[in-house]
């Protein structure tokens, strides 16, 4: 296997934060990123490019320590949101559900909320009310070592994977590309994320890089359980149904790794839930885990914290905080997602209609682009004044909310503060004024306050309720507050790629580290590697990379295969 990603010289001219690492001779990612030799990156060639270490502001507002070989790790003070586990318990869902053995609630860490995973499925037709775990089952092959809802259903599933393949263009190279070669070989992954069609082709490359994989979900809502039949019936022990109950889940994640004979050597996480089991109940098989992936945000604050305190005993990889994570699925995911989310709920027509956003980072550029895309007048609210600068060059209107609430037709906040919207805002809304939120948590609008004797509440669509004021007055209120796009859309396959894409070189890289090169900290993929994986995604647009010259290279101080960019450049 061709070394791909790494660093640059040991000797490289200038600090990373003054100016990128120089090359150095045939130790670039030259070999993996050109088209020719293309092959999947591999540890061995990672090198440390630089001596120094540079502290960088960390984009939430924190401090972050760039390591020599360009992987940051950060104080854990950057990350506010507090993750739950099973010890602190937390009502996340009172609908009522069909299966008996179901807990109307369960310890659930935030980010199973911070990922997108698409709506579609054939479950809900399944009238079948025995819980899985009652059920003898078996794929064609004769293993029962899965526990899916019905694994009869695994050709509907299979279709849907097939569909995310066209999608997900950089996993489908990754296997081309490890041409026979198993970056991943001896590898036993046991994996807790959402079960949908994207994860299933993000384990189905793992598994043709020569892992072996046990995988549990690691929301109780979102596994397609058709797509989780599919993966049983490839031989892949998947525990996990839509709508499991809180005991479920946590049986479904001890299946994974509570196994005679398989024990564990690296960890996909999405949540923290996972490496929070494993902790509590099996320490001792810490001492072959060569490393954790995780990818929310939650997950990462609870590695932060097990490192704070000196008790996180492996190297954990920090997905949730690589550029193309943030970049692309913040922004993208949600300019391509705020319509669709709108347009399902509402049928609204969007020309001409007055919206106002709270919040133009990320997510709200998005927001923005796409509602001014299709003629709709468009307004910011903001509190930074950088962030409120570029809306105004963006051409945006920058307002306080109380300068328009009263002519708006849509607000949407997408902040990841807390009462952005207030009742007094609500109280002065116009009739039929939709209100929504993009950012991750529930507390943007004051919904609590709408729950008052003299408002009445209709709900008149799935995700859709009308609060209704005693003078007639009523709001359309979107899936009570919580992420619109998460509820009630679903988001582009592509995108989910890049984050696939991420995680999947996350694991090659943690399980081929040669020892010492990641200590028990929590770091960020090195710069090359995400890179790579921007580079994997570009065949699909056609896309003809410019090549630096031998001179263009020398003059800026770079190697000709990268990384390109310091790690404080911003995007
Ligand atoms: P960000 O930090 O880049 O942007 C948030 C912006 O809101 C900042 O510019 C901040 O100054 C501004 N802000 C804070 N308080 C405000 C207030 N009271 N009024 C107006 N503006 C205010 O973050 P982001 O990447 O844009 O993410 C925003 C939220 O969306 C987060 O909660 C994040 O977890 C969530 N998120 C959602 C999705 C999705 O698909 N819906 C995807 C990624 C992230």
């Amino acid at each position: 296997m061709a070394p791909p990603a790494g660093g640059g010289d040991p000797e490289a001219p200038a600090p990373v934060a003054e100016r990128p690492p120089a090359p150095g001779p045939g130790s670039g990612p030259a070999a993996a990123l050109s088209p020719a030799a293309g092959k999947v990156p591999q540890a061995s060639a990672m090198k440390r490019s630089d001596p120094h270490h540079q502290h960088q502001r960390h984009r939430d507002g924190g401090e972050a320590l760039v390591s020599p070989d360009g992987t940051v790790t950060e104080a854990p003070r950057t990350v506010k949101k507090q993750i739950q586990f099973a010890d602190q318990k937390q009502e996340f869902n009172k609908r009522p559900t069909k299966i008996g053995r179901r807990s109307l609630s369960r310890s659930i860490s935030q980010s199973s909320t911070d990922s997108y995973s698409s709506a579609a499925s054939y479950t809900d037709s399944s009238d079948d009310e025995t819980s899985p775990r009652d059920k003898q089952q078996k794929n064609s092959k004769g293993s029962s070592d899965f526990c899916v809802k019905n694994i009869k259903q695994a050709e509907f599933g299979r279709r849907e994977i097939e569909i995310a393949e066209q999608e997900m263009p950089a996993l489908m190279a990754l296997r081309k590309r490890a041409q026979g070669e198993k970056p991943l070989a001896g590898a036993k992954i046991v994996g807790c994320t959402h079960i949908t069609a994207q994860t299933a082709v993000l384990m189905e490359t793992l598994g043709a890089l020569g892992a072996q994989c046990r995988w549990a979900a690691c929301n109780i809502y979102s596994t397609l359980n058709e797509v989780a039949a599919a993966l049983a019936e490839n031989g892949f022990p998947v525990f996990a149904w839509k709508g499991e109950s809180e005991d479920d889940f946590w049986w479904c994640i001890d299946r994974c790794v509570n196994v005679e004979g398989w024990q564990p050597n690296m960890i996909l996480d999405d949540g923290g839930d996972l490496t929070h089991w494993i902790y509590k109940k099996y320490p001792n098989m810490f001492k072959k885990i060569k490393g954790i992936v995780e990818e929310s945000v939650t997950g990462v604050h609870r590695l932060y914290q097990l490192s704070k305190a000196g008790k996180l005993c492996v190297p954990a990889m920090n997905v949730n905080d690589s550029v193309t994570k943030q970049k692309f699925d913040n922004l993208y995911c949600c300019r391509e997602s705020i319509l669709d989310g709108l347009k399902r709920t509402t049928d609204m027509m969007f020309g001409g209609k007055q919206v106002v956003v709270c919040g133009y980072g990320e997510v709200g550029k998005g927001c923005c682009a796409a509602l001014k895309a299709m003629g709709s007048i468009v307004y910011v609210t903001e509190i930074d004044p950088i962030c409120a600068l570029q809306a105004c060059m963006d051409g945006f209107r920058l307002v306080k909310l109380n300068e328009v609430i009263r002519q708006v037709d849509i607000v949407i906040t997408c902040t990841g503060n807390k009462n952005v919207v207030t009742r007094e805002h609500l109280d002065r809304m116009k009739n039929s004024c939709i209100v929504c939120n993009m950012g991750h948590s529930n507390t943007e609008i004051d919904v609590a306050s709408l729950r008052t004797p003299e408002l009445t509440w209709e709900r008149v669509r799935s995700q859709v309720d009308h609060v209704i004021w005693p003078d007639g007055k009523r709001i359309v209120l979107l899936a009570e507050g919580r992420l619109l796009n998460l509820s009630c859309s679903t988001v582009p396959t592509f995108v989910l790629s890049i984050t696939a894409t991420t995680q999947a070189l996350a694991l090659i890289e943690l399980y081929n580290a040669p020892e010492g090169r990641y200590k028990q900290d929590v770091y960020l993929l090195p710069k090359k590697m995400d890179e790579y994986v921007a580079s994997l995604h570009l065949p699909t647009f056609d896309a003809h990379l410019t090549e630096l010259t031998d001179e263009q290279a020398k003059y800026l101080g770079l190697n000709k295969n990268g990384p390109f960019k310091p790690n404080y450049y911003r995007y």
